[in-house]
This record gives structure tokens, sequence and C-alpha cells, in this order.
């Protein structure tokens, strides 16, 4: 079932254009004829823009009571954001700075090269979890008690760091290691951390070499400025198992979430992991979600939290709805994010032949939602029949339990 992916949220004339066009900024536009643009030009425009404005606010009469601002964008294109590029790798990451409707969550994808090491940090407010798409990499991470760690990730693996726990990673090769970062705040900034090598930077050399044990010559030659990202030496690996090491979690910061068996649907599959199963990730729960071409995760809301999507595979179209008749609906790709406030109805309609992979974070604790079947299905039917004006034959068409996730040719 491919679809077209056209835009259904095209942008009124006035917004693209960027420009607030009143009447009296139509009278003072003489200087921009000046610039190459007409008065006729401008004048078609606004009246363009007037009209698709009078035609959005036509039905609207109720809502002028309870006037809301529009929807904000809920897309960001974070693969095809410029970030930190070095020798070790590079740094993309989206905050409410570029992205502003994402208050409660910052994501950053990062690559490094086999060795390279993103140096020993620690985040002041925000807790970090993290997916990995490719490659192998190695955490070390120290907490208050004492007890320090040091795990091997894989793809499809977790990691959570309580905020103020202080770690470092690197790639083992071979070839680059991809991962996604997601903070639990959104105004936290990945380029804003507390690196070692800023601080080092910042400390009288005497106090330095007193606390490190090495010589005030050598703190003379050590980095000036954050080093952030910087090539290393390949650790050797930790030997896996024999078994394949099944267990989901082999250590209290590590979680295996493609190991997992996820929920069956007749159009996918969903891999969910929160507090319940992963006791450390106490400020972020996490999913895997699979959608085969042409599946529709249904229409559904979390009660509890914010949604922040990244894109890994396939492509699917997101429709949101903001209540006071207001919604909108953005195409999604790989690398790209999406952000969708809590409470917000949303669904995800796949679409493109190669199956679509969703990362999925939530700012909570404990994973929760509640589906429109499952809604439906727990109500008496002459309610249902009295609110939509529709027959019981109708009625009795409707799912009785949750689909979740519908085929791309469920018949209920
Ligand atoms: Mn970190
Ligand atoms: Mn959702």
């Amino acid at each position: 079932m491919q679809k077209d992916p056209v835009r259904s949220n095209e942008k009124s004339a006035q917004e693209s254009l960027g420009l607030k066009l009143t009447r009296r900024s139509l009278l003072g536009a003489a200087p921009l004829t000046a610039a190459g643009l007409s008065l006729a030009s401008l004048a078609g425009s606004l009246a363009e823009a007037q009209a698709a404005q009078d035609q959005r606010e036509k039905p609207k009469v109720r809502a002028e009571e309870h006037k809301q601002p529009q929807l904000e964008n809920f897309k960001y294109d974070l693969d095809a954001s410029t970030g930190f590029s070095g020798d070790g790798g590079t740094a993309k990451e989206v905050t409410v700075a570029e992205f502003p409707v994402s208050g409660s969550i910052a994501g950053v994808s990062m690559i490094l090269k086999p060795g390279a090491i993103r140096e020993l940090h620690w985040h002041a407010v925000a807790a970090e979890w993290a997916f990995v798409i490719e490659g192998n990499v190695r955490t070390t991470v120290l907490g208050p008690n004492g007890e320090a760690a040091q795990d091997d990730f894989g793809p499809g693996d977790i990691w959570y760091f309580p905020k103020g726990h202080p770690h470092a990673l690197q790639g083992l090769g071979p070839g680059d290691t991809h991962f996604i970062l997601v903070f639990d705040d959104g105004h936290f900034s990945e380029f804003g951390t507390f690196s070692i090598t800023d601080w080092f930077s910042q400390t009288p050399p005497e106090v330095l070499a007193r606390n490190s044990g090495l010589s005030v010559r050598t703190v003379a030659g050590l980095p000036k400025g954050e080093v952030y990202i910087t090539p290393g030496r390949v650790p050797p690996r930790i030997e896996p198992l024999r078994n394949g090491n099944p267990i989901p979690s082999q250590s209290p910061h590590k979680f295996r979430l493609l190991e997992r068996e996820g929920s069956m649907w007749p159009g996918g599959e969903e891999r969910v992991v929160d507090s319940h199963a992963f006791p450390i990730s106490k400020t972020i729960a996490g999913a895997i979600m699979d959608l085969k071409p042409g599946a529709l995760r249904e229409l559904h809301w979390h009660p509890n939290a914010d949604e922040w999507q990244y894109y890994i595979s396939g492509r699917a179209r997101v429709g949101i709805f903001g209540a006071h008749g207001r919604s909108k609906v953005e195409d999604f790709g790989p690398g790209q994010v999406a952000f969708i406030k809590q409470g917000f109805g949303h669904y995800i309609e796949q679409f493109g032949d190669e199956p679509t992979r969703i990362l999925i974070t939530f700012p909570a604790a404990e994973y929760q939602e509640i589906s429109l079947s499952t809604w439906l299905a727990n109500n008496p039917a002459e309610l249902i029949e009295d609110n939509f004006g529709i027959g019981a034959d109708e009625v009795a068409r409707m799912p009785k339990s949750k689909l979740a996730i519908y085929g791309p040719h469920t018949q209920v």
C-alpha cells in the first residue's frame, strides 16, 4: 500500500512567507519594492493569506471564546542537522533551542569510530538513556555508593545513567557505532556537559597537580578546553558467554531490549521497557516499534507522559490531535524526530515498501497508553450508537479488544 507522501498540513502562504501580513504592514512595505518585491505580488500574497485564514477560522465560532494557539511544529530532522564533528566521531543534538515543543526530552544522535572515546563526564540536570542502533560500545560508570560498572553494548541494547553519575563511552568496532541518547529534560544540551578536560582546564594547576598526583609540568600539557570526543585505542572485548547470553539484563545499567519478547500484532511488533523490567530507569520508558508495510498503529494517547520518537528505518505518517479543533500531520523517515505532547491523541500510518522501525521514549517511570479500540469496546453499544448517530449493526463491527497495530488488510 504505497502512499503518496503529500503533506496534508500545508502551511498557509502567510506562514511560509514568515511574515505577519497585515494591511498596516502592507502600507509600510514600499521599501520592499526596491528589493524586487512588487506591491501587486505582495497584495496578492496578502489576499491569499487572508482567504486561507478566513477559511481556517470559519468553523470555529464556538472556539472564539477559548481561543487556542495553533499546534506547534512536532517534526525535527535530527540527522540532517549540523553538530559536532571530530576525528573520533560526530554528535547531533535536538533540544528546546532547535525544537521548542520538546520541553521534556532532549536527544542526541552520536557516532563513534572504533576506539574513539566520548570523554569522562557527567550531567548535572539530566539522566541519560541510550539505544544502540549499530556497532558496539563500552561504558564505564560510577555510582555515589562507590559501585562501578563496565559494560559492553551491542545493537538493540539500552543503558541508563541517573543524573550526576559520571560515565564515559568508547566505540569498540568493528566499524562505526551509532546510538541515540535521550535525556529527561528538553533544556539539556549535550554540548554543555560537565566534561573532565573542561574542568581540569578551569582548575589552578597547583590544585590539580596536588589532587591528581601529576607534576605541574604534566598538568600544563593537558588539553586546554573540552575534548568531548577523542580518538582512542580499541580495548579487548569482554568475551560473550557460550549460551549467547539470553538474559535481558546483565547489569543494573544495561537492558537488552531487542532480546525481549515483544507484543505481536497483525501489523507489527512492539517491545516496551520501563522501570518494572529495568528498575534503574526511573525517569525514562522506551520502546522499539516495528511496523510492516501498510500497518496502522491505532489512535491512542499516553495519559502520563510526552512521547519522543526517532525513526531508525522506513517511513510513516503521524497525525496528532490537540483538542480545540486542532490537528497536524507530518511524514517521517530515517534520522527524523517526532514529539507528541502528553495526552495528545495520535496515530502512526506506515507507508513505503520497507518496514518501519521507530525508537520511542517517554519521560516516565511507567509506560501507559489508552487505545481507541479498547476505549470504544469498554462502552455500552447504545451509547456508542447515539454518540455517533449510527446503527447497532455498525457498532457491532467495531473491535471488542485492543488491536494496537493493524495489519495492512486487517478486517475487524
Ligand atoms: Mn553522557
Ligand atoms: Mn504513542
